[in-house]
C-alpha cells in the first residue's frame, strides 16, 4: 500500500485536559476509566442512549417488566435496612398519581444518603422490576427535579456510560453533557471536514458529517437524531469495509499459491463414476467458487460455512481431488478423533474402486503403523491424509500438500492453524476451513470480512425437518412414552443432558442419577442403554458410541460430547434434559445429531416450567425453525456479536454505533460501496478520496484483530 500523506494534526489530538473544566484529575480519570485520552475519544464516545426529560411515566401505569421508566415525584421515605454486608439503602417515590415506586440500592450508600432529601422532588430513571408485588427500581438515576428542569436543552438529553467513580467525580450525565457543550463550543465546523465523497453523501442523502456528530451528542429531536445515526452508522460500516476489502486486496497480491489449472482425471471420473447422488446446487456454486480461487495463483484462504447436513465433506473431497489432479497431496483435519475417524470413513467409501490412497492419522496411531503413514506421506504415496491435529505436528512431512481442510474451524487455535502454513514450500497450500456454526451475515461480513466466504445454504433433497416440540418437566412421563414409541418401530434415541465446566461434579451426579431412572424405565433386557460424557476415557466413550451406532443399544444418553459430528441415521429422536441451560447454537448443533435417515424425527426440548425471558425466546427460537442462520440471527439478537461462536476471536465487533444485530441493511451497503470505490481507486488517490484515506489511515491506528483464518 502507499504510504498515505500524513494527515494534518487536529484539535481533536490534543488531550482531554486542555478542555475547559477538566484538571488533571478527571482527565486522569477519563483515560483509565473510559479510554477517552483526547478530544476526539471524547467526541467519539457517543451516548448509549437518550431520555426525553418531556415525558414521564405515570407510576399507576407502569407494567412489571415493561423496561426502563422515567418518572417524577416526591421521595417520602429513606431507610437504610440490614446490616454489614448486607446492607441496603431503600426509598419510597410517590407521583401525583398517587401510587409509589420502591427504589433500592446496594452500593454507596453512604454518599446516596447524604445527598437524596426526603420531600423534595427528583426525576428518576431506571428498569422496573416486581418484586414481592411492588414495583422497584434497583440503583436509578437520581436528579432533583428543580434541577433537571433548568437544564439547557432539557428536552432529549444523551446519556453516557459512567463508571461510579466517575459519577462521584462530578462525570456524571450531567458533566459529560457540560463537557461535551464545552467541546462544540471549541470546535469549528473546519475541524469536523467531510471525509465521505459528495457523491456518496449525495447518492444515500447522508447527514454531513459535522451536523451529525453534534447531533448524535445534543440532538434537537428524533428526527435530526435518526438521521445523525444513520450518517454515523454508515460511516463506521464503511470505513471498516474499506479497510478490510483493502486488506485483502494486499494480501492477494502479496501471498503467492499454486494455479490448479486443471481439473483432471481423478475430478473428473470421480464425478462421472463414483458420485453417489446429484450435487444440490449450492454445493456446485461453492465448487465453483473454489475452483476458481485454486486456479488464481493466489493463496486461497477461504471459509465454507454449512449448517450440520448440508454436505460440506462431498464439497471438501472434490476440492481435494483438485488437487491431487494437479499433482498434489491434500489433507484434513478434525477437531476430535471420533469425528476424524468418521471422515476418514466417508471419504474412503465415497473413493473406493478408485486407485487412490487415503491414510489416517491421530495421537493413537503409533509404532510401525506410524512410521509407514509418515514414510509414505513424504514419498507421496499418500494422496489424502486424514485425522486430528496430529497432522500439523513436526514429524509429518508432506512430499507436496496443495490443499488443507480445516472442519470446524472454531475449536483450532490460531498457533495451531499457523502451523499448517509451514507445511509446504514454497508456497503454502490452499486452506479450506468448514464450519457448521453458521454466523449470520453481518458478522461474517465484519469478522471475516478480509476473507472469502462460501455459503452451502441448501440441504440435499428429502430431508425432513426435524419436529421440535416443547415439554415441561411435569409431562416428563409423555417423553418417555415417545422414546418407547420409537424404539418399538426400531428406532434409537437420544437423551442429552447439560453439562456445564464450573460444576461439573453435580452434573455428573445428576448423570448418574439420571441413568438409575431410565434403567427403572427402560429395563434390560429389553433395552440397552450407552452412556457417554466427557470425562471418560477415549477408548470407553468411542466403544459406547461404536455400540450405539451399531444398533446394540437404543437409547444414548450424553452430555454435549456428541455435539459436533455423530452419524447415526436410525437415530429419531432426541431429548434435551434442561433445555434452558443450553446456548442456541449449541441446541442447533445438538438436534443436527436427528434427522439424518429417511424416518421423520423428533426433537423434544424439556425445561422446567420457570423460564427466563431469553430461554423462553431461545426455545421458541428452536421450535419456530430448522434453518440454522435464523437460529445464528436470533442468537445474534439475544446475546450480542461477541458471544457468537466462531468470532470471539475478532476485535471488529466492537462498534461505536453500529450494531450488527440490527444494521445489516446500513452494512449491506457499506460493504457494496467500499468495494465500489477500490475497484474504481484502490488506492483512493483521486482528489474526491483524498479525505477520505486520510481519515482511514488514521482511524485505522486504533483498530487491531484482523487475521486470516489460517
Ligand atoms: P456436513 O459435514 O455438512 O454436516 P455431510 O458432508 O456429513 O454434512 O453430509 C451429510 C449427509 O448427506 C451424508 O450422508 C452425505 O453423504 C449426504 N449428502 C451430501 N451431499 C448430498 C447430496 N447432494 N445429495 C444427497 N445426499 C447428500
Ligand atoms: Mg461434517
Amino acid at each position: 500500500m502507499p504510504t498515505p500523506p500524513s494527515p494534518a494534526v487536529s484539535v481533536l489530538d490534543r488531550p482531554v485536559a486542555f478542555l475547559k473544566g477538566i484538571g488533571p484529575a478527571k482527565a486522569k480519570l477519563l483515560s483509565e476509566d473510559l479510554q477517552i485520552h483526547s478530544l476526539g475519544d471524547l467526541l467519539h464516545a457517543y451516548p448509549f442512549r437518550y431520555v426525553d426529560r418531556t415525558q414521564f411515566h405515570r407510576i399507576i401505569e407502569i407494567m412489571p417488566n415493561q423496561g426502563a421508566v422515567q418518572v417524577k415525584g416526591k421521595l417520602t421515605v429513606l431507610n437504610v435496612r440490614g446490616d454489614g454486608r448486607k446492607m441496603r439503602l431503600t426509598g419510597r417515590l410517590r407521583d401525583d398519581s398517587g401510587a409509589a415506586l420502591e427504589l433500592v440500592w446496594f452500593r454507596g450508600i453512604n454518599v446516596l444518603q447524604n445527598m437524596l432529601v426526603v420531600g423534595e422532588e427528583y426525576v428518576v430513571y431506571g428498569p422496573v422490576q416486581e418484586f414481592n408485588g411492588r414495583l422497584s427500581i434497583t440503583h436509578p438515576e437520581m436528579e432533583l427535579a428543580a434541577k433537571a428542569a433548568t437544564e439547557e436543552a432539557a428536552t432529549f438529553e444523551p446519556v453516557y456510560s459512567s463508571t461510579e467513580k466517575l459519577n462521584r467525580r462530578g462525570l456524571d450525565a450531567r458533566g459529560r453533557r457540560k463537557l461535551i457543550r464545552a467541546l462544540f463550543a471549541q470546535l469549528s465546523p473546519a475541524d469536523l471536514p467531510e471525509i465521505l465523497p459528495p457523491y456518496l453523501m449525495e447518492e444515500l442523502r447522508l447527514m454531513p458529517r459535522a451536523k451529525a456528530l453534534h447531533a448524535l451528542h445534543l440532538p434537537p429531536n428524533q428526527e435530526v437524531l435518526d438521521a445523525a445515526r444513520r450518517r454515523m452508522k454508515f460511516e463506521e460500516l464503511f470505513l471498516l469495509q474499506l479497510r478490510l476489502l483493502q486488506l485483502k486486496l494486499v494480501r492477494e497480491s502479496q501471498i503467492a499459491g499454486y494455479a490448479f489449472g486443471a481439473i483432471g482425471e481423478y475430478f473428473n471420473r470421480f464425478y462421472r463414476d463414483h458420485l453417489p447422488f446429484e450435487l444440490t446446487g449450492a454445493q456446485k456454486r461453492v465448487l465453483k467458487e473454489i475452483r476458481q480461487d485454486l486456479g488464481r495463483g493466489i493463496q486461497m484462504n477461504r471459509l465454507l460455512q454449512g449448517d450440520v447436513g448440508s454436505g460440506k465433506t462431498m464439497v471438501g473431497l472434490m476440492s481435494m481431488l483438485m488437487a491431487l489432479d494437479n499433482g498434489f497431496q491434500a489433507c484434513m483435519m478434525a477437531p476430535t478423533e471420533i469425528l476424524a475417524q468418521q471422515h476418514y470413513e466417508s471419504i474412503q467409501e465415497y473413493v473406493e474402486g478408485m486407485e487412490l490412497r487415503v491414510a489416517f492419522l491421530s495421537g493413537s496411531i503409533k509404532g510401525k503403523a506410524r512410521k509407514e503413514i509418515l514414510e509414505d506421506l513424504a514419498n507421496g504415496e499418500i494422496h489424502i491424509l486424514i485425522g486430528t491435529h496430529a497432522l500439523i505436528e513436526a514429524p509429518v512431512v508432506f512430499q507436496n500438500l496443495g490443499l488443507a481442510i480445516i472442519d470446524e474451524q472454531h475449536r483450532f487455535g490460531v498457533k495451531q492453524r499457523a502451523k499448517l502454513w509451514k507445511k509446504n514450500k514454497p508456497y503454502p497450500p490452499h486452506i479450506l476451513v468448514m464450519t457448521a456454526t453458521p454466523i449470520p451475515r453481518t458478522l461474517a461480513m465484519t469478522a471475516y470480512g478480509d476473507l472469502d466466504v462460501s455459503v452451502i445454504d441448501e440441504l440435499p433433497p428429502g430431508r425432513k425437518p426435524v419436529t421440535t416440540v416443547h415439554f415441561t418437566e411435569h409431562r416428563r412421563e409423555r417423553v418417555f412414552g415417545r422414546i418407547r414409541e420409537e424404539i418399538a418401530k426400531g428406532r434409537q434415541a437420544y437423551v442429552v443432558y447439560p453439562l456445564i465446566e464450573e460444576n461439573e461434579k453435580l452434573d455428573l451426579l445428576a448423570l448418574e442419577e439420571a441413568y438409575d431412572e431410565m434403567l427403572q424405565r427402560f429395563p434390560r433386557p429389553d433395552y440397552q442403554i450407552s452412556v457417554v460424557h466427557g470425562k471418560m476415557k477415549a477408548e470407553v466413550k468411542d466403544q459406547e458410541m461404536a455400540r450405539f451406532k451399531n444398533g446394540d443399544t437404543q437409547i444414548m444418553m450424553a452430555t454435549t460430547v456428541i455435539e459436533v459430528g455423530v452419524n447415526v441415521p436410525n437415530a429419531t429422536i432426541m431429548v434435551i434434559v434442561h433445555t434452558e441451560r443450553f446456548g442456541l447454537s449449541q441446541l442447533h448443533q445438538l438436534r443436527g445429531r436427528v434427522g439424518r435417515g429417511a424416518e421423520e424425527s423428533f426433537c423434544i426440548l424439556l425445561s422446567s416450567v420457570k423460564l427466563s425471558k431469553e430461554s423462553r425466546e431461545r426455545i421458541k427460537t428452536m421450535v419456530d425453525t430448522t434453518d440454522g442462520f435464523k437460529i445464528a440471527e436470533a442468537d445474534l439478537r439475544l446475546r450480542g456479536p461477541g458471544m457468537i461462536d466462531g468470532t470471539q476471536q475478532s476485535g471488529l465487533l466492537q462498534m461505536r454505533i453500529a450494531d450488527l444485530a440490527n444494521d445489516g441493511k446500513i452494512l449491506g451497503v457499506a460493504r457494496d460501496r467500499a468495494k465500489n470505490l477500490l475497484s474504481q481507486d484502490p488506492r483512493l488517490q483521486r482528489p474526491e478520496h483524498h479525505a477520505l484515506g486520510n481519515h482511514l489511515a488514521k482511524y485505522m491506528q486504533g483498530i487491531k484483530g484482523w487475521g486470516r483464518i489460517s
